[in-house]
């Protein structure tokens, strides 16, 4: 089977893409792949910090990688946290900090939309290929739900009444933006990757 290594520390994306890509291709998480590094995300865009991750990755292995970037864009806070995401209240606040600033900055605000925003670089023989997947929703007043990780708790799909953090990854992945690029780069991958 093709081995694929996701290039993220992040265990929940791990089993959220594992359970798309299944059987198709053996991923790989860094963790198991023995790989223990900190990438850096210090560029301005989410298609610059993606590439920015598999490229590190391809230059240590020299295998084929992929590696994503997500960020939650809010209209009303003109595309705020978009790449700040993960540090959005500084570095070294957790995460309810992050869902707090959130709150904050849209309080009194009618305009609550916002998308979830992944851009996944893929590097397949030494050359990189980028895909992205959009899910559109609301930011709720309130966290609600246990399950998922980041931003999922004040986050609603268009539509949906229960935010991410109360769906099942199998629900979650019916609308999620790192389930949408990754049908892409499934796509890509069955038409040119040798078996
Ligand atoms: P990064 O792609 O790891 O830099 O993610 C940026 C930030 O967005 C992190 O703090 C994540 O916790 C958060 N995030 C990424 N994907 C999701 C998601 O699917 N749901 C909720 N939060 C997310």
């Amino acid at each position: 089977m093709n081995k694929l290594i996701f290039a993220t520390n992040n265990q929940h994306k791990v089993e959220e893409i594992k359970t798309l890509i299944d059987d198709l291709f053996d991923v790989v998480s860094l963790k198991e792949a023995g790989i223990s590094i900190d990438i850096p995300e210090p560029h301005a865009t989410l298609e610059a910090n993606a590439r920015e991750k598999s490229e590190t990755i391809f230059k240590l292995t020299g295998q084929n990688c992929f590696a994503e970037d997500t960020g939650l864009e809010a209209e009303a806070l003109k595309g705020e946290p978009g790449v700040k995401s993960a540090r959005y209240a500084g570095e070294g606040r957790d995460f309810n900090d992050n869902i707090n600033k959130l709150l904050e900055g849209l309080k009194g605000k009618e305009n609550r939309k916002a998308r979830f925003r992944t851009v996944i670089s893929l590097i397949l023989n030494g050359a990189e290929h980028q895909f992205t997947g959009v899910c559109e929703g609301t930011i709720l007043t309130e966290p609600k739900g246990e399950k998922g990780f980041g931003y999922d708790p004040v986050f609603a799909p268009a539509g949906e009444a229960k935010s991410f953090a109360e769906m099942t990854i199998e629900e979650k992945n019916r609308f999620s933006h790192r389930k949408k690029a990754t049908a892409q780069l499934l796509a890509f991958l069955s038409l040119n990757a040798e078996n």
